[in-house]
């Protein structure tokens, strides 16, 4: 089901089924879109899969690619199990704004709930990159902050393709 390979004593990518995934595909949406997925709750991968999933059947969006998945330890609060990262990158005709409340809904369906900062969480879902748009407001950063120095960001981008 998994293939795993040890990159050092902390961090280690997994392939499954649908991570990494690439399609020829053309989407009629608008808008492209780089999502970062991570979670450390349960079975992580097997609700990456899920997900995948779930956003395939959906035609609000088209997934156009996603990345291998890396497990990196937690930072911020630290005595939690290690994360699962990935990115998905997909297309969608929706607003930045009314996309980012789909995804805390998905989140919600997925059974996250909200305690602390850098809380363990079944699955978290931050858009990256919105087309080459910069949104600097209470509710959204796009681009995420600190993604160019997050390894649970950059090593699953360097794969990317699209
Ligand atoms: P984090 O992802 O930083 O661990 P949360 O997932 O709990 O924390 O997100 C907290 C809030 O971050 C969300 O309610 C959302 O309004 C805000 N936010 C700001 N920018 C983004 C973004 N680019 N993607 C996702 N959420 C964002
Ligand atoms: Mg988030």
């Amino acid at each position: 089901m998994y293939t795993k390979r040890i990159l050092n004593e902390k961090l280690s990518v997994f392939h499954s089924l649908h991570f990494p995934y690439l399609t020829s595909k053309v989407s009629s949406h608008r808008h492209k879109t780089v999502i970062g997925i991570g979670g450390n709750i349960g079975d992580v991968k097997r609700r990456f899969e899920h997900l995948f999933f779930r956003l395939q059947k959906d035609k609000r969006v088209d997934i156009i690619e996603s990345s291998l998945i890396l497990k990196n330890p937690p930072f911020g609060y630290e005595e939690q199990d290690d994360f699962f990262n990935s990115i998905i990158v997909l297309k969608t005709s929706m607003q930045a704004k009314p996309f980012l409340a789909y995804l805390m809904r998905l989140e919600k369906k997925f059974a996250r709930v909200r305690s602390f900062a850098n809380a363990p969480r079944t699955l978290d879902l931050d858009i990256i990159f919105f087309d080459n748009r910069v949104i600097n407001t209470e509710k959204l950063t796009i681009p995420h902050p600190a993604w160019h120095q997050r390894e649970s960001v950059l090593i699953p981008l360097w794969g990317i393709q699209s």
